[in-house]
């Protein structure tokens, strides 16, 4: 998920490994280090926190020898951020140093056929299964290919890898499966890295590898294998980007990247919890609702809006009662919490003071607290009682978007797994709302591909200064989030109004050209909402709606229509917001506003 850089030639490559991570610094990370070969040994250097902490413990990499090597930045998803948990991991033996970007789902079982095999855990990763897999495979071949190969094939989930072997002096190993891994070409000396950023100081010529594929690079050659071992011919191509595109992987912005991510990162988040069709997260116990009679949900900002629509499925499957509530009222009300209390807290940094607050506040009342954050080892997953982590990667941009999405997705899991739990769903039932998490990411990517059409509307309403987001249930929550995205990036005022209160007020602002976005992807309200948007139709609004794939109907009242595809209603928001992030986008960007970094704002509220 972070950053991952190789380097073999005549230079000395730790100076290289770091400037290499340097580069790599912009993806977010939370710990670095980096492993060299000389004279048929590995030295290696490891620091939590910033890559300068690993510069000063290697004065710049003067203090390690050798001129081939890995380093990697480490964004933690098993284990906390420590110098242990830091990637490279040793083999037993020393002999081999592997760094890692992704997640090992099979990791449990492998490090148990590890263990009685008699090898020795270092760190809590999923990430040190590959090195000890790596040195019983070599020590049964004396072949360090086959043993890349054979180790590659016992693993599954999402890896990029890096790998050298004290016995191989000047060769270097990669390894590429869904996720990124490039390699670079040299004169002399030669490269790979996680992305183009980390090499472009000194070759623009890239290989890329796909999935399953290994490479075994010395300084003058590459080759390619495919997972059979069978050398591949790969094609060379030029790169033209400056290093800014890079970072930005050929985006104009972090926020765009990180919409486009959406579908891994929502992928990432769901797929390692489902195992033979069923949900399971680790660390709850079987009957983790048991005497539970409320649940409460608590954040802020968008995390708090996510849980507004995350509510609707928890309380339609578990049919437990879920309140939402803004983590900065929370702390100062005098809140009904006792353990018979669910508080389920929401923050992609995990640092969100007030959220922090809500969490004391309701743990000192006996309640049972579940975290839902992107960044292990931060305060509210250390607080919280349980934790589930969004498996989102590193967000850059200050407005959220994958960190919103995996969010709801994750709430969407838990109510799916309580109310299996609980026994308050069939069978069947369940194996049908399990098959629609998991087609989540596919139907992610169709909302993005579906509409094409967003730069050329945002051209079309970027000027108005004022404007209305309506919908009913959870296309209501969606609107919450949606007016918030454009409020953020773009500074024009909007509101988003449960459809059926317009008229119970604000409907008076409703006059000629105002822009109300209808959002009625939710069927069984498709009529309420159609009278809702006749009703602004009949005072002049200009009517941009998002509705379902295939809906003819709305062609006669509204002016321009955004298409998310068709799937089970409970789960629609993470799908629903995809054009409504997009339209954000769009509208600041025609406007010329700073997208990444929105005036007055701080990617982590660490303040009340
Ligand atoms: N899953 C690995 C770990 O937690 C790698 C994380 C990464 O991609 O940086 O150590």
């Amino acid at each position: 998920m972070c950053g991952i850089v190789g380097y073999t030639g005549a230079q000395s490559a730790a100076p290289i490994l770091l400037a290499g991570l340097k580069n790599l610094e912009y993806r977010g990370y939370d710990s670095a280090g980096i492993a060299v070969l000389d004279k048929g040994a590995i030295s290696m250097a490891k620091a939590s926190g910033q890559i300068k902490n690993l510069c000063q413990k290697t004065n710049d990499g003067a203090e390690l020898h050798g001129s081939a090597g890995i380093g990697h930045t480490r964004w933690a998803t098993h284990g906390a951020p420590t110098d242990t948990n830091a990637h490279p991991h040793l083999s037993n033996d020393g002999k081999f140093a592997v760094v890692h970007n992704g997640i090992i789902e099979n990791y449990m079982a492998l490090r148990e056929e590890l263990m009685e095999e008699g090898f020795v855990f270092a760190s809590e990763t999923d990430t040190e299964v590959i090195v000890h897999l790596l040195d019983l495979y070599f020590k049964a071949t004396g072949d360090c290919k086959l043993a890349v190969m054979k180790a590659a094939s016992r693993l599954e989930g999402s890896y990029a890898l890096g790998v050298i072997c004290a016995e191989r002096p000047g060769r270097v190993y990669a390894v590429k499966e869904a996720s990124p891994l490039i390699l670079g070409v040299g004169i002399g000396e030669n490269f790979f890295a996680s992305d183009v950023t980390a090499l472009i100081a000194h070759t623009k010529n890239i290989i890329y590898l796909d999935d399953g594929e290994f490479a075994e690079i010395t300084p003058d050659r590459i080759t390619v294998y495919d997972c059979a071992g069978t050398p591949k011919k790969k094609p060379i191509f030029r790169v033209a980007w400056d290093i800014e595109a890079a970072e930005k992987g050929g985006y104009e912005h972090f926020m765009l990247k990180e919409i486009m991510e959406q579908p891994r990162a929502l992928k990432a988040t769901i797929e390692p919890r489902i195992k033979d069709g069923r949900i399971a997260f680790e660390g709850l116990p079987d009957d983790y609702l048991a005497g539970i009679e409320k649940i409460v949900i608590s954040a802020c900002g968008s995390a708090y809006y996510a849980g507004c629509a995350g509510r609707y499925a928890i309380e339609e499957l578990c049919r437990i009662p879920v309140e939402t509530e803004l983590a900065s009222e929370l702390r100062y009300r005098n809140p009904l919490i006792d353990e018979h209390t669910l508080l389920i807290v929401i923050s992609q940094s995990g640092e969100t003071a007030d959220t922090i607050a809500a969490v004391r506040e309701c743990k000192a009342r006996g309640a049972k607290t579940l975290a839902i954050v992107n960044v292990v080892g931060s305060t509210i997953a250390k607080l919280a009682d349980n934790v589930i982590y969004t498996w989102a990667g590193p967000e850059i941009a200050v407005a959220t978007t994958k960190g919103y999405t995996t969010q709801v997705a994750a709430l969407n899991m838990f109510a799916v797994y309580a109310a299996e739990r609980l026994g308050r769903i069939s069978p069947e039932r369940y194996a049908a709302l399990v098959e629609a998490l998991r087609s989540m990411p596919e139907r992610v990517q169709r909302a993005i591909d579906l509409n094409k059409n967003i730069p050329e509307l945002a051209k079309r309403y970027h000027d108005n200064q004022s404007l209305f987001f309506i919908g009913r249930n959870i296309d209501y929550a969606i609107c919450l989030e949606g007016s918030l995205k454009l409020k953020e990036i773009s500074y024009l005022h909007s509101e988003a109004y449960a459809a059926g209160e317009l008229k119970h007020g604000t409907i008076a602002l409703i006059e000629e050209g105002r822009l109300v976005i209808s959002v009625a992807c939710h069927e069984a309200l498709f009529d309420k909402m159609m009278s809702n948007i006749k009703e602004v139709k009949a005072r002049g609004a200009k009517v941009l709606a998002v509705v379902l794939e295939g809906n003819r109907r709305i062609f006669s009242e509204a002016d321009d229509v955004l298409f998310v595809p068709v799937g089970e209603p409970l789960f629609m928001a993470a799908i629903e917001i995809v054009p409504l992030q997009l339209f954000a986008y769009h509208m600041a960007r025609e406007n010329g506003c700073d997208i990444d970094k929105p005036k007055n704002l701080a990617k982590s509220v660490t303040v009340e």
